[in-house]
């Protein structure tokens, strides 16, 4: 059916609202994400904990994220405990998200009503929907399922336990993960970590050891650890002997309590931040903290980097809803606000801010969702397939793009509330100090292009692009949308040039420019991944990602500084901004049939 445009007015705020119906970008990501067996499902699904996420959930992270939570390493008498206190209704929203909407649960075991797990596409979705509401409460979800997704795959049963806690919908057993990597010499360097594993003494180990696991004992400090008191918190160590570097690491499940007692470590302090304040990040002195190795000894940063991959992801997926909650936020405020006589919406330069706000959301969307999407099929088709090599590329590039596209559009939704998204308590105040840690955590933005240089070197990846961008920009036929695929075209031509450049110079040549090939490996895909859902859609019968495209490849590849002179109008007319801004469905008819508007009309 036709959609009309939304009515933005009829909101108060961003909240109070089911933020699953209020985006149709979202809804549009899972139509593709989702095998079709698993679609109506999931839409009902993600329907019920947008609604959660946009009132119950989104109250209480403003509550949380004034009261937040409190570390308190000693007893009154001295002796080290370990507590984090937190708000209560930080409780509240992880019964609902862990027990009745099942993050952690769905994507390893099979829903009540239905025969199997989902894809991890699915939790990342969910995540989405919860960083609408809460960015700092996404991180222990994220690592939660980080964790689990390690053991699945690579303790072989002394740690099922920990597993099936980590994954279970039943909120009294239900237990968080956590990643502790990054120490004061080193967070991306991590083959800079010292920290060290003993094996331990079989006589002083814990009745609540597992019986199978190999115990040792950690020493050393871990400097920045989030959701501290996580009970299945894994850690990098160096086993007795082990080489330097990354080769040496071992991978170890420390819990934050042993038989109900602290575990051998003292929480320092938690770190004072700038946002994301519902998830405690501490420092933590390991001393003889038992720990259970996970799989094999020296593999830890190879079982590291599979949870890294989710966490990068599950960054990009943050990063999306940091855009998108406050997006609304500010297509709210300019639907409600009059300025000059007008409301903010009617003039022409703030329709231009919202159509390009919305495409810039569009295509952070596109692009993480498709990595996402990559990234469940090559769990099914292997290490040697084309899904793989464009996972291990796109990955990187998402977290990269994402986060700083994140601060960015939090910062301009905030001007686009004026004063008062400056003012605490407005969703804009909190979103922009919690966005700032997006490029940081799970690897800053050099780091993240780096590894986008690895993937091409050790993954041939750019043997399984070039072919994947090419079908996309082939598949376009509609006349609308092939002068804009040409322009990709001539895009992916020098990304193409700028590969063959690179493969021929020296490695620091290769650095200097890694970001900048980054930037185009997103810009590229993005736009052939538009246009090919553009034409998708015309056939189905709706034009409105016509001109979502459209707009991307207007502000990515076109000669902006030659747009005054030649007349450029796109986001004035009632159509574009009504379509892509308030998501209106447009006749594919009216596509071709529409000039562009000149100074005449
Ligand atoms: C709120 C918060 C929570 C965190 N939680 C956790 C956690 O739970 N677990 C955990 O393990 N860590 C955590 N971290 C740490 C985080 O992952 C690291 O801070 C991050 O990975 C960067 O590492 P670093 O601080 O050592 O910076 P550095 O690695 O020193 O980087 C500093 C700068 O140098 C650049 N740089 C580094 N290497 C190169 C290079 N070769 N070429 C060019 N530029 C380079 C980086 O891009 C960056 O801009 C957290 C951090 C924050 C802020």
């Amino acid at each position: 059916m036709p959609a009309d445009p939304i009515d933005y007015a009829a909101l108060d705020e961003a909240a109070d609202c089911n933020y699953w119906e209020y985006d149709p970008t979202l809804r549009g990501v899972a139509e593709r994400l989702y095998p079709e067996s698993e679609l109506d499902w999931a839409r009902d699904r993600l329907s019920a904990f947008g609604e959660v996420c946009g009132t119950t959930i989104a109250h209480n992270a403003d509550l949380v994220d004034q009261n937040p939570p409190e570390l308190h390493t000693y007893d009154d008498y001295g002796e080290v405990q370990n507590h984090v206190e937190y708000h209560p209704k930080q409780f509240e929203n992880e019964r609902l998200t862990y027990g009745e909407f099942g993050l952690s649960h769905d994507v390893f075991h099979a829903p009540e009503d239905r025969d199997g797990p989902l894809g991890m596409g699915h939790a990342l979705l969910m995540q989405t929907l919860l960083s609408y509401a809460d960015q700092g409460f996404t991180c222990p979800a994220s690592m939660t399922v980080g964790a689990a997704l390690v053991l699945e795959k690579f303790d072989d049963g002394p740690l099922e336990e920990f597993f099936q806690q980590l994954t279970t919908d039943d909120y009294d057993e239900h237990i968080e993960g956590a990643m502790f990597l990054t120490e004061k010499q080193g967070g991306s360097d991590v083959g800079a970590n010292e920290t060290r594993a003993e094996p331990a003494d079989p006589e002083t180990v814990s009745d609540d050891a597992p019986e199978d696991a190999e115990v040792y004992r950690l020493y050393g400090e871990k400097w920045f650890c989030s959701n501290i008191d996580g009970q299945g918190a894994l850690a990098l160590a160096r086993t007795p002997d082990a080489d330097e570097g990354t080769a040496g690491l071992s991978l170890f499940l420390v819990p934050h309590e042993v038989d109900s007692e602290p575990n051998g470590q003292v929480y320092r302090r938690l770190k004072d931040k700038l946002g994301t304040l519902s998830v405690p990040t501490g420092e933590i002195e390991f001393e003889g903290a038992e720990a259970y190795l996970v799989g094999e000894e020296e593999r830890g940063f190879k079982y590291m980097a599979e949870m890294m991959n989710y966490e990068r992801l599950s960054n990009a997926a943050a990063s999306v809803s940091a855009i998108g909650r406050t997006l609304l936020a500010a297509k709210v405020r300019a639907a409600d606000r009059e300025a000059f006589g007008n409301v903010l919406e009617e003039y022409p330069l703030m329709r231009r801010d919202l159509v390009e706000m919305t495409v810039d959301y569009e295509a952070a969307a596109a692009f993480t969702f498709e990595a996402a999407r990559l990234l469940d099929v090559q769990e099914r088709e292997g290490d040697d397939s084309d899904a793989y090599r464009l996972m291990r590329l796109l990955i990187p590039i998402a977290k990269y793009r994402t986060a700083r596209m994140a601060v960015d559009g939090t910062s301009y939704a905030m001007e686009i509330l004026g004063g008062n998204g400056y003012v605490s308590g407005f969703v804009t105040e909190r979103f922009f100090r919690d966005a700032q840690v997006l490029p940081i955590w799970e690897g800053p933005s050099n780091v993240l292009s780096l590894d986008v240089l690895r993937a091409l070197e050790r993954e041939q990846a750019a043997e399984s692009l070039l072919p994947y961008v090419q079908d996309r920009l082939d598949a376009v036929e509609h006349p609308h949308l092939e002068p804009l695929a040409e322009e990709v075209r001539s895009a992916f031509a020098d990304l193409q040039q700028g590969l063959a450049t690179l493969a021929g110079e020296d490695g620091d040549y290769a650095q200097y420019h890694a970001k900048k090939l980054a930037d185009l490996v997103f810009d590229v895909v993005t736009g052939a991944l538009l246009l090919e859902q553009a034409q998708d859609d015309i056939e189905s019968g709706d034009g409105r990602r016509a001109l979502v495209a459209e707009g991307f490849v207007n502000t990515r590849f076109r000669d902006e500084s030659r747009a005054i002179d030649e007349g450029e109008r796109f986001a004035m007319t009632d159509q574009v901004f009504d379509a892509v801004a308030r998501y209106a469905s447009v006749d594919p008819a009216e596509l071709v049939t529409a000039p562009e508007p000149t100074a005449d009309d």
